[in-house]
């Protein structure tokens, strides 16, 4: 686990603003600054120590649990309730922050947008 703040740390402590569209204590979700689909929110568990959803399972799989109701509970508020859910995992997956999250992808989604 990284000692410093993740860029998603840094906007659950309000230090990089973002468009929040749920919280609570153990998630965060918000909106992606680059969407790729329509509807492109991140659903973020507020502690940084899993890198990716491999750990997250392994090391707390009622989180995980936790991170899939908030995106069914975003897709219900956004995009009718459907949704593709992406954890990229790996460098050359397309992972750019090691802080785990899942990509909701909604809205009309081309096939373009399978890799989020
Ligand atoms: P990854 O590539 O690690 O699966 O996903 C990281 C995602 O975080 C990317 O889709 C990227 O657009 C998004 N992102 C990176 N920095 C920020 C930021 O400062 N604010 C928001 N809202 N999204 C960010």
């Amino acid at each position: 686990m990284s000692t410093e703040p993740s860029i998603f740390s840094r906007i659950i402590a309000r230090e990089i603003p973002a468009d929040i569209v749920f919280e609570n204590d153990a998630v965060i979700a918000f909106r992606d600054i680059a969407p790729k689909a329509p509807v492109h929110i991140l659903v973020v568990p507020k502690t940084q120590a899993f890198a990716n959803v491999s750990e997250l399972a392994a090391g707390d799989p009622a989180l995980l649990a936790t991170v899939v109701a908030t995106a069914q509970a975003v897709a219900d508020e956004y995009c009718d309730g459907e949704f593709r859910l992406v954890f990229n995992t790996g460098p050359s997956a397309g992972q750019t922050v090691f802080h785990v999250h899942a990509h909701v992808l909604g809205g009309t989604l081309s096939e373009g947008s399978l890799g989020q």
